[in-house]
């Protein structure tokens, strides 16, 4: 018989990543539990599809923590939970600070007394800014753009205090644009409201939006639109077990890129989309959006070498397809 797994305190796994997170881990057996707010979350995933314990609450709520933590044996926590829209960061910052970091900062505390010391953390390539270099590898500086990639820099700065002080060892995991869907069909993407290139794309294959607006048309970039680094949402899943695992093997504190180092850029990723669904997608060229860097594309190098990390699907075609079948019967 195999030795029974630890148990794994999944936050936000309701949500997009954090919900393939969730799956994968229970594939490799370990036992899981969610605290999640159900602010984007969705419950009918966790009890249909996952099948784990789910705990409605806040990561702000020391009570409710301090609890979880005196009646389960948890070996590590995943923090997913966050709110992630950029635009809303900025003219909502308030907002953004007190869950990402005063709610953070909560439940760091309540590891901390509870002596849960290893931590694996959702930051992003938000953090780095307007990058000097691509693909940009993990000490490139850090100078966010909005307070969304503000939020998660600040977050990476306590993890660091904290192993200084408390011996609490963190893997953050810096994301690239996470994309796709479970390859079996059981999970994808889905939010409300949808602000991401590759859904926005296929609803409007699927006609639930006239047109897809492309941001921006003059750039310094070869079809002049933006490029990004489309990194498969169940390939980031994997990313994940392989951090926890090197944290539960006693590996140190550390901070990787999960990205494939190439980039597509707007038009590509539209023309991937008519290709894979046969549909003519309408297009209508708008302005800029205000915070977008013209290129981002990260080096998944150190991930590979020190994790062992190896990316599934860095095609942007199986990315879309199997985004693509989520829709298709999600909107059926
Ligand atoms: N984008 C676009 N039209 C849309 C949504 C996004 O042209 O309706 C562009 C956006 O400007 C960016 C890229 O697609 O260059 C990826 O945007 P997304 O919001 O998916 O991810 P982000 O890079 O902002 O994390």
């Amino acid at each position: 018989m195999s030795p029974v797994k630890p148990t794994i305190l999944v936050t936000g796994g309701a949500g997009y990543i954090g919900s393939h997170t969730v799956l994968a881990l229970s594939r490799a057996g370990y036992h899981v539990v969610i605290l999640d707010n159900l602010v984007y979350g969705h419950q009918d995933l966790v009890e249909k599809v996952l099948q784990v314990e789910l705990i409605i609450g806040d990561t702000a709520d020391r009570a409710l923590l301090d609890h979880l933590f005196q009646t389960r044996d948890i070996a590590a926590v995943m923090h997913f939970s966050a709110y992630a829209y950029v635009g809303e960061s900025v003219s909502d910052p308030a907002k953004y600070y007190r869950n990402n970091v005063m709610g953070t900062l909560t439940l760091l505390e309540a590891m901390v007394a509870a002596s849960v010391k290893k931590f694996v953390f959702s930051s992003t390539c938000a953090t780095y800014g307007v990058p000097e270099i691509i693909p940009i590898p993990e000490n490139h500086p850090q100078n966010p753009i909005n307070p969304y990639g503000a939020t998660k820099l600040m977050v990476e700065r306590i993890l660091a205090d904290f192993d200084v002080a408390y011996d609490f060892k963190s893997v953050r995991f810096r994301y690239f644009n996470a994309a796709g869907a479970d390859p079996n069909g059981l999970l994808g993407e889905d939010h409300n409201p949808e602000t991401h290139l590759i859904p926005l794309v296929l609803q409007t294959a699927l006609g639930k939006r006239k047109s897809i607006s492309i941001f921006g048309t003059d750039y310094p970039t070869p079809d002049g639109t933006c490029i990004r680094d489309y990194i498969h949402v169940s390939d980031l899943a994997d990313a994940h077990i392989l951090g926890l695992e090197y944290l539960l093997k006693g590996g140190d504190s550390e901070v990787f890129n999960l990205g494939n180092g190439q980039g597509f850029s707007v038009r590509e990723v539209i023309a991937a989309a008519q290709h894979v669904t046969g549909i003519d997608i309408p297009v209508q060229e708008c302005d800029r959006r205000p915070g977008d860097p013209p290129a981002l594309i990260g080096s998944g190098e150190k991930a590979r070498k020190i994790l062992g990390w190896l990316p599934q699907y860095p095609d942007i075609k199986d990315i879309v397809v199997h985004a693509w079948q989520w829709h298709q019967q999600r909107h059926q």
